[in-house]
């Protein structure tokens, strides 16, 4: 069975690395923001080119309390995407905010700056710019130069783009604020949940410091509103700064396996995503869109090829919201959750598995 991840196989690539990560806080005995912590903080900030790195419990957080940290409140409304699994409407939701949906385009299913062009002359106060499925996007420097002369606050979500590059720059350094996920299948995962937001200006960096841990601005003092704790352990934060210095060659590997992809699948009721080999692209997930999505599917499992699918419901027609953005269409977005499958791309699948999956995709016989 090729399986969608194999966090199996990763761990046991890299277990002298968790083991003597591990080691380390617990012979050091201090296992809540510590050493590791304030280290990987330091590293990865250094890495994506940014001044603060303050890590959290988890990807969603990292949305949310960056957010919060940019002066997003309750009653603001905030532009989003809908095709990215309902993370950032989720934080959206949980600061009282309003979500504004936009769109993306067919090839990438990336937003676009039109797209936050309407979405600002609508009224938003934010907006959040998703680099989905590894792929930055292409014109984040112009989004963001457009956010800041309209005074308009811009989060970039990296969960799914560690280590992307666009003009030269990390993913991450163009907004007021970036958002990462370390959950263990990303890009950069640990052992468990982790989350970080990074940004350049000190003061944001600072709230943020205090929303990860109950509005403390010293001990058992509570300063600011919108608080909790949400913090990065020192366990996690050892692991992550080991996984670290892997991630461009993982990358790198993950690209070599989209661009065979990109080369050999070839069937008449598969379209597949522009092909991109360039560091603006981390290949997270591997993503084609099926006629028969389900029919594919059911070929696949028998070829023993495991598939997902990111994401099944977009945002503004998940349960949660009801009927509450009836009346909002999204084409796009409308159209290519029902087509969109994701194949196995990741580091450790070996080229007999990229044969495997591409000689299954391209016999499926419907
Ligand atoms: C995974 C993911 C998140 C959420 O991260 P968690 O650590 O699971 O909370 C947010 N945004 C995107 C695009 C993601 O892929």
């Amino acid at each position: 069975m090729i399986l969608i991840n194999n966090l199996q196989a990763r761990y046991s690539r890299h277990r002298l690395t968790i083991d003597a990560a591990i080691d380390r806080v617990i012979d050091r005995g201090y296992v809540i923001l510590g050493p590791e912590v304030k280290g990987f903080e330091a590293d990865f900030a250094r890495y994506i080119g940014a001044s603060h790195c303050i890590g959290v419990a988890n990807g969603t957080d990292a949305i949310e309390l960056g957010l919060r940290g940019l002066g997003v409140a309750a009653g603001d409304m905030v532009a989003t995407v809908a095709n990215a699994g309902m993370y950032t409407t989720i934080s959206l939701l949980a600061i009282g905010a309003a979500p504004y949906f936009m769109d993306v385009d067919a090839r990438r299913q990336l937003t676009s700056l039109d797209e936050v062009m309407r979405a600002v002359g609508a009224g938003c106060r934010a907006v959040v710019i998703t680099h989905l499925y590894g792929a930055g996007v292409q014109d984040i420097a112009s989004i963001a130069s457009y956010c800041s002369e309209h005074g308009v606050l811009l989060l970039e979500d990296c969960a799914q783009a560690h280590g992307a590059k666009i003009d030269g720059r990390h993913v991450g350094t163009f907004g007021g604020a970036a958002s990462f996920s370390f959950y263990p299948t990303k890009n950069l995962g640990a052992l468990g949940d982790g989350g970080a937001v990074v940004t350049s200006d000190a003061a944001t960096a600072d709230r943020i410091m205090k929303l990860r841990q109950y509005g403390w601005s010293s001990k058992y003092v509570v300063t600011i509103a919108g608080a909790r704790n949400s913090r990065l352990d020192e366990i996690q934060a050892s692991v992550l700064s080991d996984f670290l210095p892997f991630l461009d060659e993982e990358n790198s590997r993950r690209r070599a396996i989209a661009a065979r992809y990109a080369a050999s699948i070839s069937h008449p009721l598969i379209e597949l995503m522009p092909p991109r080999n360039d560091d603006g692209y981390v290949a997270h997930l591997y993503v084609i869109l099926a006629q028969n999505r389900e029919g594919l599917r059911t070929h696949l499992t028998a070829c023993g090829i495991a598939s997902d699918v990111h994401y099944p419901l977009p945002d503004h027609r998940q349960p949660l919201l009801s009927d509450r953005f009836a009346a909002v269409t999204l084409p796009v977005t409308e159209r290519l959750a029902g087509r969109n499958l994701t194949l196995p791309c990741y580091p450790e699948m070996t080229d007999e598995d990229v044969d495997a999956v591409i000689a299954a995709v391209n016999g499926w016989a419907p």
